[in-house]
């Protein structure tokens, strides 16, 4: 039985991808050949990797408008040091929503000086800050969009003059907004995209080169732009998938009919936190993620019930964070209402036993 898979990340992609890219790996598309043993400049991976490059420029709105889309490796956690190392001259702003904002923060710490704008560590990262002003002279300001460990996710940006960066890896292509308002995106392919082992790296051309360090080949955006995502060997069985997942994306109507969905599977989740006594959400209501819904049991003595009742029906993956506790139901585009309907379920037949 495929279970309902509500893993924070590496997590559920479309089972259509996954078909798909299972018989690529013995033969691409009537090649001949497996995807996985063919050059990296072969014209059937040239044609892949273009596709998924013009794929996120255009689901994202940002075709023509000076981006380049590159996938790149070492995960997010490689972009927490490549966009200082990039962009950052003297100073630069941070937003501390959680874990991910202090590893970047501290990778950039290495590179200038850093100024934490707000913070929400005050209440371990159960809110997402606003009112804070920006000053006018960072060379940048950092935010993680989605909080994928503490359940919280930005609603409405800072107005700001200066670079906008940010880390979408959990909410990346789950919801509409105004992307062309950003200058650097990254997010890792392990949630909304694919599988691990390509990041996505969405930036504004006419922000690079402003840097006086000298920047290594493998971490200067501006080579990996120029070589059109070329550079070295690009990780071609991640950028498949992630081009198949975009395609996925696109053909079911893109960001506006995943957005609709993903509304739909956090109401649900999120009215049953609410009205259910057995639950209590974690993060402020008005904070709360679309993507990652972090909840606990407020009565222990029906733990290993609720536990028992979500094996049963195969629900996976909803254990929270070591940092928080309780429970995290990841809920990424590829996951169904439905799947959320079973989970949602058992939570009010808990009730009723309480
Ligand atoms: N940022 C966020 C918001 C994340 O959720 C994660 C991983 N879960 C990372 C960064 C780190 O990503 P990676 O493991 O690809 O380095």
């Amino acid at each position: 039985m495929k279970k309902h898979n509500f893993s924070a990340g590496p997590c559920i992609l479309p089972q259509e991808v996954m078909q798909k890219a299972s018989e690529a790996v013995v033969e691409l598309d009537g090649i001949g050949l497996s995807l996985i043993e063919i050059s990296h400049r072969s014209k059937e991976f040239v044609a892949i990797m273009e596709k998924a490059r013009s794929l996120a420029l255009e689901l994202l709105g940002l075709e023509g408008k000076g981006y380049q889309a590159l996938f790149l490796q070492g995960g997010a956690s490689t972009q927490f040091l490549m966009a200082a190392y990039n962009l950052l001259e003297k100073k630069a702003g941070y937003v501390n929503t959680g874990t991910w904002s202090l590893k970047a923060i501290k990778e950039a710490r290495l590179f200038g000086e850093i100024m934490e704008v707000a913070s929400s560590q005050d209440q371990n990262f159960n809110y997402i800050p606003k009112g804070y002003t920006v000053p006018n002279d960072l060379d940048y300001l950092h935010l993680t969009s989605n909080n994928t460990i503490f359940g919280t996710q930005i609603k409405e940006f800072p107005k700001t003059n200066v670079p906008l960066v940010c880390d979408m890896s959990s909410d990346i292509f789950s919801r509409q907004l105004d992307f062309s308002k950003f200058d650097l995106i990254y997010a890792g392919a392990q949630k909304n995209m694919g599988p691990a082992g390509t990041t996505l790296v969405v930036v504004k051309e006419d922000i690079l080169g402003k840097v006086s360090r000298k920047i290594p080949s493998m971490l200067d955006y501006s080579v990996h732009a120029g070589k059109d995502s070329m550079f070295n060997t690009p990780p071609v069985f991640a950028v498949y998938v992630s081009m198949l997942t975009m395609q996925w994306l696109k053909d079911m109507g893109g960001i506006p009919a995943i957005e609709e969905i993903n509304e739909k599977k956090a109401n649900l989740i999120y009215s049953e936190i609410e009205l259910n006594p057995v639950f209590s959400g974690f993060a402020a209501k008005e904070d709360r993620s679309v993507m990652n819904a972090t909840f606990n049991i407020t009565d222990e003595t029906l733990k290993d019930i609720f536990d028992e009742k979500c094996k049963e029906a195969g629900i996976s993956g909803i254990n929270g964070h070591r940092s928080v506790g309780g429970y995290r139901a990841s809920m990424y585009n590829a996951l169904s209402l439905e799947s959320v309907g079973v989970l949602v379920d058992i939570m009010s037949e808990l009730e009723k036993k309480g």
